[in-house]
């Protein structure tokens, strides 16, 4: 299965996205200029705290932001070289389950209480495999449940009958089911417990290798990208800050709000008795359009001028660039 696609096509191109939301009181500025690409097979770790804007890119590129709130405003998202944000619904529900899938954060709310798991595995592939016979694809489901490690004999249980971290892998198998050529996963491991964290994270990595699926993994844990990510995309307010390949993230980082979220990571085997680290205030109110920098209030680097006009993304390689007055 692996070499899906042309490999000098980009899967996933976004370009200036900027999403609004549409509030009773006001109107949010949840993107602002998102720019990405991502290539066939590769895994971003997309990083940042609640309010991000981490969630609303995944749901912008599922074409599933809350409907008559939730605004493209600018921009274009080009999956597999469709521009999703002008293709018929139609043509997005096809696209949903074969070429893009989301794991969703909470597995008790993911799935449906009065459907057995069996089913609703074979929901997705009945969807898009209409000419295949249900016997073929009751196979295909089988298979899924030992794939993500849960014999098919529990097939006909529901999802009360299992436990927190095999409720996710029975999403992360309806997610795989038509083998989709990216996955969304949005903070896959928060509901579940620390071993059961690390169980999920190797079972996603595996199936990755075996399907060669590309992975955007949103947390906001730079902890749980450590190990599984390509690439890293630290996004605040709306916006990515800093950006390069997990080493450089980790081994020279340049933005102080990436610097804050590594001190924060705790660390096994620290000889330190310190308290750990915990970055004071919150993020900006996204109600109004930012014309400096998003994390001047929070920032003990902060200048003048970062509250007066943002700073230029600089590239100090060509994959690692950072939005900070800082490097000019
Ligand atoms: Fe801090 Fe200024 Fe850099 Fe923003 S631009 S992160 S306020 S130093």
């Amino acid at each position: 299965m692996k070499g899906r696609g042309t490999m000098s096509k980009k899967l996933l191109s976004i370009r200036d996205l900027s999403v609004d939301y549409n509030t009773e009181i006001s109107r949010v500025y949840a993107v602002n200029g998102l720019s990405f690409d991502l290539d066939y097979g590769e895994t971003l770790g997309l990083v940042g705290e609640t309010g991000a804007g981490k969630t609303t890119a995944c749901l912008s590129i599922m074409g599933l932001l809350p409907e008559g709130i939730g605004e493209v405003v600018e921009g274009s998202i080009t999956l597999d070289g469709e521009d999703i944000l002008r293709v018929p619904d139609s043509r997005l529900r096809e696209l949903r389950g074969r070429t893009v899938s989301m794991i969703f954060q909470d597995p008790m709310s993911s799935l449906n209480p009065v459907l057995t798991v069996g089913d609703q595995i074979l929901e997705v592939l009945q969807e898009h495999n209409k000419g295949k016979k249900k016997e073929e694809l009751e196979k295909t489901v089988d298979n899924m449940m030992e794939l993500v490690g849960i014999p098919a004999n529990r097939k006909n249980e529901y999802p009360h009958e299992f436990s927190g971290g095999m409720k996710q892998r029975i999403v992360i198998a309806i997610a795989l089911a038509c083998e989709p050529k990216l996955i969304l996963a949005d903070e896959p491991t928060t509901a579940l417990d620390v071993t059961i964290q690390a169980q999920i994270m190797d079972l996603m990595m595996e199936l990755k290798t075996k399907m060669n699926t590309a992975i955007i993994l949103v947390t906001h844990d730079l902890g749980v990208v450590a190990n599984f990510a390509d690439r890293i995309q630290v996004m605040y307010a709306g916006e990515v800050v800093e950006r390069g390949t997990t080493k450089e993230i980790f081994n020279e980082s340049r933005h102080p709000y990436t610097w804050a979220l590594l001190r924060s990571v705790p660390r096994l085997g620290s000889e330190s008795k310190k308290e750990l680290y915990a970055l004071g205030g919150t993020p900006p109110d996204l109600l109004l359009p930012l014309n400096h920098c998003p994390f001047a209030d929070r920032c003990e680097y902060c200048m003048p001028i970062c509250k007066e006009c943002k700073p230029k993304e600089t590239a100090l390689s060509d994959t690692h660039k950072v939005s900070c007055w800082l490097m000019h």
